[in-house]
């Protein structure tokens, strides 16, 4: 199973880190939340693959965490820093640039 999981992954993570710091910018994500709303965006991801990568991204300095208390238990949350709301703003001038190109010009020819 675990091969299947989030097919193409080296093309396609980085429209998944976009997409976390997205969601990372407008409110606190968590894990399971961003499974999820991963799993509704047609991405088959496991807490496996994922947490590293948010691991991964606050290392890099893109996101900031804090642990939230739930019930016995913690949640750990997930804001954009600054650094990953630049990231954030340079990413989508660069896809807005490559949508143009192989979505659109695409559709023209
Ligand atoms: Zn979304």
């Amino acid at each position: 199973m675990k091969a299947q999981e989030l097919e193409h992954q080296d093309l396609l993570s980085g429209f998944i880190r976009m997409h976390i710091l997205h969601h990372a910018a407008e409110d606190g994500i968590y894990g399971q939340w961003m499974i999820e709303e991963l799993a509704e965006h047609g991405y088959r991801i496991s807490a496996g693959t994922l947490y590293p990568m948010l691991h991964a991204m606050e290392r890099r300095g893109y996101l900031s965490s804090s642990k939230t208390r739930l019930g016995r238990t913690y949640r750990r949350v997930y804001v954009a820093t600054d650094l990953g709301r630049d990231a954030l703003a340079q990413a989508k001038l660069k896809l807005r640039e490559l949508f143009r190109e192989i979505v659109e010009e695409a559709r023209h020819s």
